[in-house]
């Protein structure tokens, strides 16, 4: 079995579960996340479906993507204020923002995970949530910087 078929099973028990009718549309946009590494809108997800889906509209992508995070199926991630990306990395990790083309790649970082929290933090209430933002500039955007220097 391939870890998409995997993947697929996983979805269907669990929106049997929730009471959900796994619809061939809903079908359609949990593959298409699959298929995206990165962290994809909501938007861009609707563009790559609206090619083979014609009647699919952005707002039942938006309410599926928003159910299927309720379920615990994807993660939705709300970074850098205006936008809205959906991550399927459901593994304890952290984000790194790029501030020029913003690309959020994928960080992990155990040290930080498994680190006592500073009393300062403890002193707040308890942690439930361990995410890290951080922001820079990727490689890819440093190497065209270094080139349209020479
Ligand atoms: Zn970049
Ligand atoms: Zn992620």
């Amino acid at each position: 079995m391939t870890s998409q078929d995997n993947e697929l099973n996983k979805i269907r028990k669990l929106c049997d579960q929730a009471g959900m009718k796994l619809t061939p549309q809903r079908l359609e946009i949990f593959k298409e996340m699959l298929s995206q590494k990165d962290h994809p809108s909501a938007e861009f997800i609707f563009k790559k479906l609206r090619k083979r889906l014609p009647t699919i509209s952005l707002d039942t992508v938006y309410r599926t993507l928003a159910t299927f995070d309720e379920l615990g199926i994807i993660k939705r991630l709300n970074v850098s204020n205006d936008r809205t990306l959906f991550d399927t990395n459901l593994e304890q990790h952290h984000h790194f923002i790029c501030t020029r083309c913003k690309r959020v790649q994928d960080i992990y970082w155990p040290d930080f995970d498994n680190a006592n929290l500073p009393e300062s933090v403890s002193a707040l209430g308890s942690i439930q949530v361990r995410h890290l933002e951080l922001h820079g500039i990727c490689n890819k955007c440093l190497n065209k910087e270094n080139k349209n220097k020479v």
